[in-house]
């Protein structure tokens, strides 16, 4: 299932994320959370994904001025539409073994 506040996908009766039980089904164009990479691994993951025309979004989870103001490494999580899910996380696992994953569950 779905979960639309966070964006991703649950695997349970509620979004382990924000306790939400109204999941739904994921559409095909549905952003899903991929991963959030090691701050070094980012830009290669960018690369990846756009060698491979999968479409994705970024979200800094600091946000820029933060970034700035701490001095601390950008943290970004990827997410990609539902329709490039499954390929983007085989892309992902075999450039970084699985290493990187961040799970929420
Ligand atoms: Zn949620």
């Amino acid at each position: 299932m779905y979960c639309e506040r966070c964006n991703r996908l649950v695997y349970r009766e509620k979004c382990p994320g924000c306790g939400r039980r109204d999941l739904r089904l994921p559409g095909s164009e549905d952003f899903c959370f991929l991963t959030e990479p090691e701050p070094l691994w980012t830009q290669a993951l960018r690369d990846i994904l756009a060698d491979n025309g999968v479409e994705f979004l970024e979200r800094n989870i600091y946000g820029v001025g933060q970034v700035k103001r701490t001095g601390l490494p950008e943290r970004v999580r990827f997410f990609v539409r539902y329709r490039d899910y499954e390929r983007a996380k085989e892309l992902n696992g075999a450039f970084f073994s699985g290493s990187f994953e961040f799970e929420m569950e």
